[in-house]
């Protein structure tokens, strides 16, 4: 009897899958009689913390300051007394190396007192800082092997909460990481120093419209996750997928997304079940998640909260991708958060929605009622735009990576170009204003700024425009070429601090005004126009992945960088270094620990993926083709039969050809230098791997069914 093959096992696995319900998870089914228990929110504190400390703690969290150090002790005590009747036996400090994903240590509560009896323990030191020996995470040489401590500090403006484990619970304690000499190791550093400095020249904006009350504008973010889920059978007969977190190669079903029958479309009960149980784990920890629904793609979905401050949401989406891998698997599914993880089919992005919020909770980038906050309006929106063109360059830094390269610049993504969409309304307003026109129509969804003759602005701007990376919806921006699978920090962080510069000028340029005796609006005005001028470059309305883009963009001067070695290049431009320097995100030092960092992880994500697709090529492809060749030389000597032959030899040929082209560049490229090496994965090695992958796919699809070892697309996309 022939021994089924593993794949032909995988698909009586999974079309014999039950649903798993938990009719328990639902927690009685009021979302607000569980949200948030299992974080030390407000409820929690007020329950626990005297009066004074509670006080303090809430006014340190509101402000964004720094924590009275002498309230750490009470704290601490009360921090552990909820988490022990939460049933949590350790703690950590949870933190977020440069790795992407998030690191922990554990420590028990457990210690013993004076007489040897056992007691649990946490004090006001460990809940502030602790030092783990995290020697191993990347630093890029932010720290010598005979200074390798690394600290954890406690970021008091993120809720502390406690994770469920199978059989126990811990408390966490997210914390930033630094090195000895305080050097960020981490990615929640450099965003709250972004905050920090965004919230500054923001007030200075403010202040000048007659707002002395805000003591502080924070950043505003609702990223939308996007993600695959495929059944874990099909994921484990896939070394791909394991090793490099997407197919490389694959041959495209006869059914992709062409029908847009997938999009918004009705979720299967199993698909339900995972998300159903994932939004309740994220309920209790306090994650406001609000949409789900299918994407584009097959097996594609998307998940988004409601929006939070910047550095919660960012550590929110943290625990979202965690969440959601570990409960997918508990559904014998795999959660695929790569940007690509099939070819020919959409990929995966995290849309970044970002505003600006005063402390009385007001949208900075909402056009106002009156003139004057459409004035104020004009200056955050010109600051957006300025900050865009000009360091579009570190922006797209930030979004690189091996994954991002695929979907970057293919049919569906944003291209490499960053520009910005603003919509018919808002454009028509710029570019009066540049003009120097005098508006006038009034129409019932527009405000006018009538006493100064400043055209309308749109109040309610819904136009779309998808193609575009950077596009304003209304009363925020989207900035959608975010990877998937990455830590938001850096990219919002370079957005913070790039608006931060521009508002920090146009402050200055205003005042500069002003003092010469201009009016305030007068002086507001030419600033904007002056910043209209300016940005016009960076404005694009029409269509992002037409081919005539890139060719327009190169004419504007804006930047197109394609590959990720070529974007990072971006980090370590003095000019760059020198504005990230000045807004206190990284140091020089930093910039260049962090280039070091993320070229060195772009070039092993490159070198698994070689080993992974030579591994697949000798060890499934070929012996397929082998099996192939058997059964065509049996079936006796037909013209039909010939011709099968030949031309599978061809691609068998072929095959070994183009595998051995790509390890002689590989080789090449391996006694390389890391940035050449790097340059030359991007440039030599990623297509060759497309070519190997071009004939294998070709192989596939002449290859007898039973014969194929590997989960065909057309099998995991389509059967859930
Ligand atoms: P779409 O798919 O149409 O872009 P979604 O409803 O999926 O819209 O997501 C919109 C996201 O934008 C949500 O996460 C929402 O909370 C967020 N958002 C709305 N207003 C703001 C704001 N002022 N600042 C930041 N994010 C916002
Ligand atoms: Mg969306």
């Amino acid at each position: 009897m022939p021994v089924e093959s593993g794949r032909l096992w995988a698909i009586r696995e999974v079309t014999s899958r039950p649903v798993r319900s938990l009719p328990e998870m639902t927690g009685g089914g009021r979302v607000t009689a569980f949200f948030g228990a299992n974080t030390f929110d407000a409820a929690a504190m007020k329950q626990k913390l005297p009066k004074s400390a509670f006080d303090s703690l809430q006014e340190t969290i509101r402000r964004g300051s720094r924590l009275e150090p002498g309230i750490a002790g009470e704290l601490a005590h009360a921090v552990k007394e909820w988490a022990i009747e939460k049933g949590a036996t350790h703690f950590c400090h949870w933190f977020q190396p440069q790795t992407g994903l998030t690191a922990e240590k554990h420590d028990a509560f457990l210690t013993f007192d004076d007489q040897g009896l056992p007691m649990e323990r946490f004090s006001g030191a460990q809940l502030i800082q602790s030092e783990p020996d995290a020697s191993s995470f990347p630093s890029g040489g932010m720290r010598t092997t005979f200074e390798a401590r690394g600290y954890t500090a406690w970021d008091p403006s993120s809720p502390i909460f406690v994770v469920d484990g199978p059989n126990g619970k811990t408390l966490c304690v997210p914390s930033v990481f630094i090195s000895y000499h305080g050097d960020a190791l981490d990615n929640k550093t450099p965003l709250l120093r972004s905050m920090e400095v965004l919230s500054e020249k923001a007030l200075q904006v403010v202040r000048l419209f007659g707002d002395q009350a805000s003591f502080r504008v924070a950043p505003t973010l609702g990223p939308e996750q996007e993600y695959f889920l495929i059944d874990r059978a099909f994921y484990s007969l896939r070394p791909d997928l394991v090793a490099a977190g997407r197919t490389l190669v694959g041959a495209r079903p006869p059914k992709g997304q062409e029908l847009e029958d997938h999009y918004f479309g009705s979720i299967k009960d199993r698909i339900l079940a995972f998300m159903q149980e994932s939004e309740t784990e994220l309920y209790k920890l306090g994650i406001p998640i609000k949409t789900r629904h299918n994407e584009v793609a097959p097996s594609q979905y998307e998940t988004a909260p409601i929006f939070e401050e910047a550095n919660v949401a960012s550590d929110h989406n943290q625990i979202v991708m965690e969440t959601m891998s570990r409960v997918a698997r508990r559904h014998d599914l795999v959660c695929l958060l790569h940007e690509k993880p099939f070819a020919g089919v959409n990929g995966s992005g995290k849309h970044c929605n970002w505003s600006l919020m005063d402390s009385a909770g007001r949208n900075l980038l909402e056009p106002g009622a009156t003139p004057e906050r459409n004035l104020q309006f004009l200056v955050f929106l010109l600051a957006v735009l300025t900050g865009v063109h000009r360091r579009a360059g570190l922006l797209r830094a930030a979004i690189a990576s091996a994954g991002n390269d695929h979907r970057l610049g293919a049919n569906e993504a944003p291209p490499a170009i960053i520009s910005v969409f603003l919509g018919d309304q808002l454009t028509r307003v710029l570019d009066g204003i540049e003009r120097g026109e005098v508006g006038g129509a009034t129409s019932a969804d527009r405000i006018t700024l009538g006493v100064l003759g400043v055209p309308e602005v749109a109040r309610d701007n819904t136009d779309r425009n998808r193609t575009s990376p950077f596009a304003f919806t209304g009363n925020k921006f989207e900035f959608r070429a975010v990877s998937s699978a990455a830590s938001i920090s850096t990219p919002i962080a370079f957005l913070n601090a790039a608006v931060a510069e521009a508002l920090g000028e146009f402050h200055t340029a205003i005042t500069v005004r002003t003092g010469r005796g201009q009016s305030l609006p007068q002086a507001v005005l030419e600033v904007v126009r002056e910043a209209v001028v300016a940005t016009k470059a960076v404005r694009f309305e029409g269509n992002n992945y037409a081919p005539e883009w890139v060719e327009e963009a190169a004419r504007r001067g804006l930047p197109n960088l394609r590959t990720t070695p070529e974007a990072l290049a971006e980090l370590v431009r003095p000019e760059a270094m020198a504005f990230l320097s000045k807004t206190k995100v990284f140091s020089e030092a930093e910039s260049e620990a962090r280039h070091h960092v993320r070229t060195e992880r772009y070039a092993k994500d490159i070198e698994i993926e070689i080993e992974s697709l030579k591994n697949i090529v000798s060890t499934h492809v070929l012996p397929a083709a082998f099996r192939q060749r058997a059964l065509l030389s049996a079936a006796g000597d037909s013209r039909a039969v010939r011709g099968c032959l030949e031309r599978l030899d061809g691609a068998i040929d072929e095959l070994v050809a183009r595998a051995a082209d790509l390890q002689a560049a590989a080789e090449r490229a391996a006694g390389d230098g890391l940035q050449s090496r790097a340059a030359a994965y991007a440039n030599l090695v990623v297509p060759g791997m497309a070519a190997v992958r071009e004939v294998a796919d070709r192989i596939e699809e002449s290859v007898a069914d039973d014969l194929w070892t590997l989960p065909k697309y057309r099998e995991m996309l389509f059967l859930v």
